[in-house]
């Protein structure tokens, strides 16, 4: 028989583990995309979500969600992922059209099409790390849509665990020029350490100008939410365990740690973005698993303001 899976959907890729949650990530953009009050159009999201065994099947449209927006899952945690790519699309095309950022490094970037999708300015570069089989699924899936990207872009396969610092850097990055770096959906993945070693790197790599967007959750004790609609309807439905995929470590204060070094950063909620655009998920008190979620905004001051200062515009 042949196998007529695209690269990429072993283990490694997308197909089980974390490179599983890219796909989730990238179903509910699809589903978002198709909405009539859409926050973010990703055109590319569901051809990932059709391309791969593991999620064929899934939903692409919320008309094939058995319970539309009341579903948990494809409801509520779907359109949490569309307005965090709504408003994590904000802050980066404003860091590269008024914060003056000439670089965008992707941090876990997963099946993230913005490098297709967004109005970037022309000498913008966009680097994308994540582990290699998942940029070798993205890879296989644009290649055969013959997508072209509105910026330059670099992939780069690397553990984010480890030292990435020398593969981004031999990638053609350059700490002299002000970045704006993104980790959406990823630090809660890594142990507590591997994010206090990415934040410093982060740290050391930004030139000044430079900005800084992640998600973080602020639960204690996330086992306290495993019977959560989100996470049971995740589990149940999908296969996928966020939980155990999660680290359950004790968490750093990485907003503290950047103040210390000289950035403004700021801490939202997702709801109070849900009530800037009118649309998005609400608070629910009954066990929800989006109670300790966290968007947290920083900037490095330009050559112009070196002293710590309030955030930057984007939030
Ligand atoms: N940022 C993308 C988005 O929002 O669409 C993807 C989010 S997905 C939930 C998490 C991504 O982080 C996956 O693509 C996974 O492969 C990546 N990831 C998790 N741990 C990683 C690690 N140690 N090194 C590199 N990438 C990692």
């Amino acid at each position: 028989m042949v196998d007529t899976a695209p690269r990429g959907t072993g283990a490694n890729g997308v197909e089980g583990g974390v490179g599983l949650t890219a796909l989730l990530v990238a179903a509910a953009r699809a589903i978002e995309t198709h909405r009539p009050d859409s926050l973010a159009q990703d055109v590319y999201a569901e051809h990932f979500v059709r391309s791969a065994p593991a999620s064929a099947h899934w939903p692409v449209h919320l008309d094939q969600a058995p319970d539309g927006d009341a579903s948990p899952l494809w409801g509520r945690f779907a359109r949490y992922f569309g307005l965090r790519t709504r408003v994590l699309d904000d802050f980066l095309l404003r860091s590269v059209r008024s914060g003056g950022a000439r670089q965008v490094v992707l941090l876990g970037a997963g099946l993230d099409a913005r490098a297709f999708r967004l109005d970037w300015p022309p000498d913008c570069v966009i680097f994308e790390i994540d582990r290699d089989g998942v940029l070798a699924f993205k890879h296989e899936v644009l290649g055969a849509l013959s997508a072209a990207p509105r910026a330059t872009r670099v992939p780069v396969a690397a553990d984010l665990r480890t030292d990435w610092a020398g593969a981004l850097r031999a990638a053609g990055f350059d700490p002299a020029v002000p970045t704006a770096w993104l980790a959406e959906g990823l630090l809660f993945y890594l142990p507590g350490a591997a994010e206090t070693d990415l934040i410093g790197t982060v740290d050391r790599l930004s030139a000044a100008g430079s900005a800084l967007a992640y998600e973080v959750k602020l639960e204690k004790d996330l086992m306290e939410y495993r019977a959560s609609p989100l996470y049971t309807s995740t589990r149940e439905q999908l296969g996928i365990d966020l939980l155990s995929l999660f680290s359950r470590e004790q968490r750093p204060d990485s907003a503290a740690r950047l103040a210390s070094s000289g950035w403004s950063a700021s801490v939202h909620t997702p709801f109070e973005f849900t009530h800037r655009h009118g649309r998005g998920p609400l608070p629910d008190n009954r066990n929800d698993a989006l109670a300790g979620n966290r968007w947290v905004f920083a900037s490095r001051p330009g050559p112009e303001r070196q002293r710590p200062r309030r955030p930057g515009p984007w939030c």
